[in-house]
């Protein structure tokens, strides 16, 4: 093995990489004192000093007299060999420039102020006698972020102004300077404190896991377990034995709104609330867990995907809970699947995965069945709870008025759980009123104006949405396509009608919505669902939010309204989704002593995978899902990456994507078939038209290094954006 030069005496010189959008490190002089690799440096760039972290020896094609030096060392916590392996093989694989990589893992705010010169600002209360257009920006971006305080530097770059204006705006009152206050060690955690008893099962499966933490090695096991059978409380106790090593322990959750109900789980298990990591988490909170990471000072991380890219001293374990959930994939800026790189990053730092599912993604399950990962189960559901009799309704023999959606049979079982006192969850998953407005005088559908999409009538809101763009607009009076008043018509339900329809249909009933739009804040939602879980309501209707870990104990039936929704469309993965879908929801009833029920309308019950759902063969189903994916050469099976080309002219993004398929020499070359163009899914985003190519290639291909070459052969004008995603989520 080659070895690699660690340290650079002064005025020798070494490559630095910086979150500048250039695609590889630069060449600079160590400073006086010298550096090291992975420290945090200052450096000059054109007239700007910026920041950068020293990435290896100098790349040598400058004249050495050229070179500039660097500034100065920082105060700050160097990134360990691991995590810059990682963001070079993570840039590589996702086709990602290293500096966006290094983005990621530098978001820590005022990273590299020395601690003991750091001074933090805050709005003042006095009006500065002057504004000038700088001051301006600066209270401009103080207000924007509310109440939150600033470092000098972070205030001037954000403001893009210089010391001396801040300096000028304390002067006269406008700002407040203050000490930042010092970066705390979290609370100790005690991975021995007392934990629940487990049952035999459970211990069965800690021991397991807790024997791989043992080994030290790198090493990835699936726990699967439906839900209810204690899966957290498991993987809570290898958590317990990377704390006892001494190592760190990161847990990945698919959504905020989860995070609380788990730190005050982990809080009472081992008696300290642990580091959090996630865009809700104030500047100054970030900045010390970023610290407390690097330093040892944070034994656990609970956060969301971007937690991947801390800088761990010592990263023993990183837990993936829902391991299945489709948020695990950034669908914006960098592309990638949180799932996949947590292995990578644990394969480079001697860490154990744990993937945690009820309903596990198919590669995770072909992985598994392949020996490349281990895999425990847990088959029965804590206590007495016992997993909900699954039952279809027939819709086509239900006798149901025109625009209403609850069946007879499913009425009837609703109101038996009423007159028993118990929760029923009636689940729709789709958000707002009515997901089509129609003109019953033309047909128009009204659309929105920058995507390929309908707008979405919230009635809550008094709005017409769109669920791609998030843009808003009144309800019209008059049909936009011809004229006509008062023809507007809804057609189809969301949730807000479902409700409608629900309190007509049981009028003695509490009703509770559970929509992710009808919530100001994350904390209104938990409120929600606290008073729910003490039976604050007898009917909750939710969208797919409800099916993601809450715990409702009086809950037990579930009617799902549409259980062929997700069927429709061309996308391979529809079946896999619907049966992880419909498994979750159903695992919503009977969590506690009483048995639970989930009833599902359909229009075909004898559909594979409704029948796959109703049977409960999960094996069968997932072995079938693979035979298919197998036949048609698709992930996990094959490798596949989309090439997305965005442009506001539908023909500039069309041309460009003609001109790849021409030259698609490197890929043929490699053993890969490019096809398309063809609309993207969504075909238009904000007004700028979308088209995909496909690139499929057999699993043996390495796909990467023939894109880089293709891609890198083709001139992309200005207005035109493309963006590769490996592993594309649909196909
Ligand atoms: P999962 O993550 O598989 O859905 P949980 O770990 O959340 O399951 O467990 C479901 C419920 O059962 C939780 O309220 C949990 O506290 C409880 N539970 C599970 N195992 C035990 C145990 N061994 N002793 C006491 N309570 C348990
Ligand atoms: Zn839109």
């Amino acid at each position: 093995m080659r070895s690699v030069q660690t340290y650079f005496p002064a005025a020798e010189p070494c490559a630095v990489l910086t979150t500048q959008p250039l695609d590889r490190p630069l060449d600079y002089l160590a400073p006086e004192g010298g550096c090291a690799l992975g420290d945090f440096v200052e450096v000059p760039l054109g007239p700007r000093k910026i920041i950068g972290v020293v990435w290896g020896p100098a790349a040598g094609d400058f004249p050495r007299n050229r070179l500039r030096p660097i500034f100065r060392v920082l105060d700050a916590p160097p990134l360990g060999d691991d995590l810059r392996i990682f963001l070079e093989k993570s840039a590589d694989y996702t086709l990602t420039p290293l500096s966006a990589m290094l983005r990621l893992a530098t978001r820590a705010p005022g990273l590299g102020d020395a601690p003991a010169t750091r001074r933090i600002y805050r709005l003042g209360d006095a009006e500065p006698d002057r504004m000038t257009d700088a001051r301006t920006r600066v209270l401009e971006v103080m207000r924007e972020y509310g109440g939150l305080a600033f470092t000098q530097r972070e205030l001037a770059d954000m403001a893009g102004v210089t010391a001396s204006v801040i300096k000028g705006l304390v002067k006269q009152g406008a700002l407040r300077e203050e000490d930042a206050p010092r970066d705390l060690p979290y609370p100790r955690l005690d991975p021995d404190a007392p934990g629940k008893a487990l049952t035999d099962d459970q211990k069965a499966a800690a021991t397991v896991l807790c024997d791989g933490i043992a080994s030290g090695a790198y090493g990835t096991t699936l726990l699967k377990g439906i839900t209810g059978s204690g899966k957290t409380e498991v993987y809570l106790e290898a958590v317990a034995a990377c704390l006892r090593k001494g190592r760190q322990a990161l847990v990945l959750l698919p959504e905020i709104a989860l995070t609380s109900e788990f730190l005050t789980r982990l809080e009472a298990r081992f008696g300290g609330r642990p580091a959090e990591w996630h865009s809700g988490v104030t500047m100054t909170e970030r900045r010390r867990a970023w610290k407390m990471v690097a330093e040892g000072g944070a034994q656990v991380v609970v956060g969301a995907r971007s937690a991947l890219f801390l800088p761990f001293r010592d990263l023993g374990l990183i837990v993936v809970d829902e391991e299945h959930d489709t948020s695990y994939k950034q669908e914006e800026g960098v592309l990638y699947n949180a799932r996949d790189m947590a292995v990578l990053r644990a394969s480079l730092c001697s860490a154990r995965v744990v993937l945690a599912s009820a309903t596990p993604s198919l590669e995770s399950w072909v992985n598994a069945q392949a020996g490349k990962y281990s895999r425990v189960d847990l088959t029965s559901r804590f206590g007495d709870a016992v997993l909900p009799e699954m039952k279809a309704i027939d819709m086509r023999a239900e006798d149901l008025p025109s625009s209403t959606w609850i069946s007879p049979t499913l009425r009837a079982a609703v109101k038996l759980r009423m007159a028993a006192g118990e929760q029923s969850l009636l689940f729709l998953n789709r958000r707002g009123y009515a997901p089509v407005t129609i003109c019953r005088a033309c047909g128009h559908q009204v659309a929105c104006q920058h995507c390929d999409a309908r707008m979405v009538e919230h009635r809550f809101l008094k709005r017409l949405m769109c669920h791609q763009c998030g843009e808003t607009a009144p309800m019209p009076e008059q049909c936009p396509s011809c004229g006509v008043e008062g023809k507007l018509a809804p057609v189809g339900p969301g949730v807000e009608r479902l409700a409608e329809e629900a309190v007509a249909a049981f009028p003695d009933a509490r009703i509770a919505v559970l929509s992710s739009d009808l919530f100001g804040s994350a904390r209104a939602l938990k409120e929600e669902i606290v008073r729910i879980a003490e039976g604050g309501a007898d009917i909750i209707i939710g969208t797919q939010m409800v099916a993601k870990g809450h715990n409702f104990p009086l809950l037990t039936l579930v009617g799902v309204i549409d259980a062929d929704l997700g069927l429709q469309g061309s996308d391979l993965r529809a079946a896999e989704r619907t049966f992880q879908l419909m498994r979750q929801v159903a695992g919503r009833a009977g969590r506690s002593t009483k048995k639970g029920q989930a009833m599902l309308q359909t229009f075909q019950p004898e559909h594979p995978v409704i029948h796959a759902i109703l049977c409960g063969d999960e094996e069968q189903f997932w072995a079938a899902e693979a035979r298919e994916r197998e036949a048609a050469g698709v992930p996990p099976f094959g490798r596949m990456a989309g090439i997305i080309i965005s442009a506001p002219e539908a023909q500039d993004a069309f041309d460009l994507a003609g001109q790849l398929v021409r030259h698609a020499g490197p890929l043929i070359e490699a053993g890969a078939t490019v096809y398309g163009p063809a609309p993207a899914p969504i075909s238009r985003i904000r007004g700028r038209h979308r088209v995909r190519l496909l690139v499929k290639s057999a699993k043996g291909v390495v796909l990467q290094p023939a894109l880089r070459k293709w891609l890198g052969g083709v001139k992309v004008n200005n207005n035109i954006r493309l963006s590769v995603d490996i592993d594309p989520q649909s196909f």
